[in-house]
């Protein structure tokens, strides 16, 4: 056995820590199926933040990376294990610790899992807006960690939006507090925002506080069904510059609802080339969904509906969440993209996609976060194949450089992980890039935390 393996015997408690090959496996990969995974020397899954200092003692004593990991729902690799890794599971500091009304926050641990979150604070009338399709399994240290966006995230921001202050294990060992317990605070560096979307390279996240909103009032939803892509880009384009604000716009193409029709029969107009989902909340919301249908007409959508319910508008939405779940009855590997681009490049990424499609011969489905600019081409594929995923491999590439090509970003909310990483310096320069590893050697002199991720 190890040194490091016999120290972490010596301080963790048995219940905290696993050696068994099977188990380590279990937590050794995120859902980036075709990213190469290590193998870790323990998993250590501590129940207190007080159980995570030792680990710290130990990786820094012995020179061995800590690999944090949230829910593991990943699409990067980021909290894939490397070899002779420890595995640092956050799952079991899963407690919301309070919820201060007066002031809209909540205190948690990191392994709450979001939805959890949202259901706690709505029993107080109170709303915590981001939501990652993943809402029901990824944690809220992982969404902190990877700055995750959502649905509704055209209207109400992404997770760094509502961060107010951290609690973090620095790879130094040391434990810092940043933000306050107040609204405001203008009191030192914001570190922060450092933290949020770092990847587990700069420190590990034990406590979260988070700002919430007041529900929002009841909603409008709108379908709109267009013949073809640049139609829909347009249509998206001029219903911000007319000064509306969705709080839900999410676009789906032909090839998405081709399965979700065949999985699911919802009676989906096939024949479109894409669908636009789109919503609207506050006082006009009813008569801003139906001029944004208007709009959606004069760009010849040719087939749109509206509803005014709340239960009529999720039936709606339903469609969008089948997308992932039809393509999964594929019983095929899937790996998302993700980039994003200005909204008036949206049509020309969406038509790029599908050229990408072609010139590898494969089919590209793709949905996503329209409002923002964000989408998400779907590779479904077999990762035993290798000509297969070299083809995945070669059109992602490709579908990264015609994003920045249209003065996008290679990452809208995934992140990095190892994934991207080798794309990075295509959109950061050499200063960024240095200046973010000084940073990281100031909260993590030994290069322990997650060392090889990211950048
Ligand atoms: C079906 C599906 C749908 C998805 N939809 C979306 C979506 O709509 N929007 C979106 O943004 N993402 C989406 N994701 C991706 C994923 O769910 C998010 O990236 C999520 O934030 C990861 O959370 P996790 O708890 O699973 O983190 P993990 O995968 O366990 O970890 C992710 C990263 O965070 C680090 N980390 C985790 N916890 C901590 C901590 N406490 N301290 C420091 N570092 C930490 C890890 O080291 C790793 O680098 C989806 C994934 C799936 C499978």
């Amino acid at each position: 056995m190890n040194n490091a393996k016999k120290e972490l015997l010596k301080y963790i408690p048995k219940d905290s820590i696993k050696f068994k090959p099977e188990i380590l496996n279990k937590f050794s990969q995120d859902r980036a199926i075709i990213e190469p995974y290590g193998k870790p020397i323990a998993l250590v899954m501590p129940k207190s933040k007080e159980e995570i200092f030792p680990i710290i003692k130990i990786a820094n004593k012995f020179k061995v990376p800590i690999v944090t990991r949230g829910a593991g729902t990943g699409l990067t690799g980021a909290a894939n294990a490397i070899n002779g890794c420890i595995l640092l599971s956050l799952h079991r500091l899963n407690k919301i610790l309070s919820i201060d009304i007066s002031n809209r926050m909540i205190f948690v641990q990191p392994g709450v899992i979001n939805s959890v979150i949202k259901k706690a604070v709505e029993k107080k009338r109170l709303f915590y807006p981001p939501d990652p399709a993943s809402y029901d399994i990824s944690s809220i240290g992982g969404n902190v960690a990877t700055n995750a966006g959502g649905l509704c995230c055209v209207k109400y921001g992404v997770t760094r939006d509502y961060v107010v202050g951290l609690e973090v294990i620095l790879g130094s060992g040391e434990i810092i507090n940043t933000g306050r317990k107040t609204i405001k605070n203008t009191t030192g560096l914001d570190f922060t925002g450092l933290f949020i979307g770092s990847e587990g390279t700069l420190g590990i996240i034990t406590e979260i506080s988070l700002k919430l909103l007041p529900i929002p009032p009841n909603p409008a939803t709108a379908i709109a069904y267009f013949d073809n892509l640049p139609s829909s880009g347009e249509a998206i384009l001029e219903i911000f510059n007319k000064g509306f604000n969705p709080s839900l716009m999410e676009i789906i193409d032909q090839l998405s609802l081709l399965q979700v029709e065949k999985v699911y029969k919802m009676s989906l107009d096939t024949n479109a080339s894409c669908v636009i989902l789109m919503q609207t909340n506050g006082n006009n919301a009813f008569n801003d969904i139906k001029k944004m249908l208007d709009i959606c007409k004069k760009y010849g959508a040719f087939n749109t509906k509206h509803v005014n319910s709340l239960i009529d508008g999720e039936k709606l939405f339903e469609i969008r969440r089948k997308v992932w779940p039809a393509f999964e009855k594929l019983g095929k590997s899937m790996l998302p993209e993700d980039v994003a681009v200005p909204r008036q490049h949206l049509a020309k990424l969406l038509k790029g996609i599908i050229d990408i499609g072609k010139k590898f011969n494969i089919e590209i489905p793709t949905m996503g976060h329209a409002g923002d600019g964000n989408l998400h081409p779907l590779f479904v594929f077999d990762k035993n194949n290798i000509q297969e995923v070299e083809k995945v491999r070669k059109a992602f590439v490709e579908i990264i450089k015609l994003s920045l090509k249209l003065g996008g970003t290679i990452a809208g909310e995934h992140g990095i992980g190892t994934l991207k990483k080798d794309f990075i310096k295509y959109e950061l320069d050499d200063i960024y890039l240095r200046k973010m590893r000084q940073i990281k050697k100031v909260f993590d002199p030994n290069n322990i935390l997650n060392p090889g991720k990211k950048f």
